[in-house]
């Protein structure tokens, strides 16, 4: 035992057991990722903490809150209707000038999904970790690494009774698009204005949409620059309607655009606005290294966000579910080094690696046209019946009929 500070019995969530000082794996962090992390670091025979600064963990939602149901399935999670509201099956994308592609999942390939309630969603990723053994320590704020001879040795922070130093073999960093903990390590997260979008949304009620099941896109720079606007379904008449710009593209904040947007369409300027969120997406693809001595970087904090649609809780899952599992692994095998965690970087890159690149570049040729190239594109891919969503299928289509096209989309196909 080398911790520095006992933990007031209090903050364990656990009235009945004296929170240890000194921990295999400390979690900085205690969203999908952290959560996930949490749980495969326990699960897989480590003592585990978790620490989130919420004092509830999912509030303020941030979130879309839409997920494909394949991540559910890769870890065994069963869809509870407590958080998982609405299932979707069907994509509309609109372009600039309203031209509309519709695309519905004939065959059940994984890309069905839901539209989450994130608010209990975490919570129950949270249990779930304190359930196969993590602790958990809410309303707690990290606000610094504790050295021992030169190497991450653990966290010291601001809790609900004063400040707390842990011990910890290995920190994982699942501190989100805001993370300072990775950067504290010496890691390089620094993001550009053009790196992250900038969103607003509204849970609206009283709204029309067309139909339940279908996730609702729209493009052009006029709605939202660099980005685009979303209808998500949560209900009989209740949607998620939110937007993301980029900083060097927007003239004008996120929500006012969001606002001309919601007046612009007749289903949705008749309801009434429940709940604003706000919050920044990392679209910049992964950073370099996600892992150090003693650490390891996770989800949003890693920047392993799909670029292109700015969907990150399958991945932040993913990461944390490979993190928790290495880590506790290297533990328990008394080698926390750089080297030895380089096992999480392997891993979550072959599963995810190749994807994030694709639809970076995917990204950045559609920043690259104009309104009247995507009304264009959107005009090829108008009349074909699709039956499974799959950039792969649209990219041959588009190439297809516009042969000039490939040099602008290699590499995608
Ligand atoms: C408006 C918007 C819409 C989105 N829509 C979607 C969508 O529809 N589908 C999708 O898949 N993704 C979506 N995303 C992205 C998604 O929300 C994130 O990718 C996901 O939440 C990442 O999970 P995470 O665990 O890495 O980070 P987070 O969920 O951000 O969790 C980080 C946690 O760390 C805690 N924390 C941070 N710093 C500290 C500290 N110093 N001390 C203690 N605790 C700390 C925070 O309190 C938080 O609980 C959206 C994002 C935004 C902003």
């Amino acid at each position: 035992m080398h911790g520095l500070r006992r933990v007031p019995e209090n903050l364990s969530g656990r009235g009945d057991k004296v929170m240890e000082d000194k921990y295999d794996v400390v979690v900085v962090g205690a969203g999908p990722a952290g959560s996930t992390a949490a749980y495969s670091a326990a699960k897989n025979g480590a003592r585990v903490l978790m620490v989130d600064r919420r004092r509830e963990l999912g509030v303020p939602v941030q979130c879309g809150e839409a997920i494909a149901e394949d991540i559910l399935n890769e870890l065994g999670i069963k869809p509870d209707r407590r958080w998982a509201v609405n299932r979707t099956n069907a994509v509309k994308i609109v372009s600039p000038s309203g031209i509309e592609i519709r695309i519905s999942e004939k065959k059940v390939t994984g890309k069905v999904g839901y539209v989450l309630n994130r608010k209990v969603f975490d919570k129950f990723l949270a249990v779930r970790a304190v359930k196969a053994g993590a602790e958990a320590m809410i309303g707690s704020y990290v606000n610094g690494l504790v050295f021992k001879n030169g190497r991450i040795g653990g966290i010291r922070g601001v809790g609900l009774d004063g400040k707390f130093e842990v011990a910890a073999d290995v920190v994982i960093a699942a501190d989100g698009v805001g993370s300072r903990v990775a950067r504290w390590a010496g890691l390089n997260t620094a993001l550009r204005f053009d790196d992250i979008e900038t969103c607003a949304q509204f849970q609206m009620v009283g709204v029309d949409f067309e139909s339940l099941s279908m996730l609702e896109f729209y493009l052009g720079s006029r709605i939202s620059p660099g980005g685009y606007a979303w209808v998500f379904p949560k209900g009989d008449d209740l949607a998620n309607v939110g937007l993301g710009v980029l900083g060097s593209r927007a003239e004008r904040r996120p929500i006012e655009y969001l606002r001309d947007f919601v007046s612009r369409m007749p289903g949705l300027s008749k309801g009434k606005i429940v709940e604003v969120n706000v919050g920044g997406v990392p679209v910049c693809g992964p950073i370099e290294e996600t892992v150090g001595d003693s650490l390891m970087v996770v989800g949003d904090a890693a920047r392993q966000v799909n670029p292109l649609t700015g969907g990150g809780i399958d991945s932040a899952m993913r990461a944390g579910t490979i993190a928790g599992e290495v880590a506790a692994k290297a533990v328990e095998e008394g080698d926390t080094s750089k080297e030895r965690l380089k096992e999480y970087e392997r891993r979550w890159k072959e599963a995810m690696g190749k994807r994030l690149t694709r639809y970076l570049k995917a990204k950045e040729i559609l920043l690259g046209l104009s309104d009247g190239e995507l009304d264009k594109l959107a005009e090829v891919l108008r009349g074909v019946k699709f039956d499974r969503i799959s950039l792969t299928d649209m990219l041959k289509v588009l190439v297809k009929a516009n042969p000039k096209l490939l040099w602008k989309l290699r590499g995608l196909l």
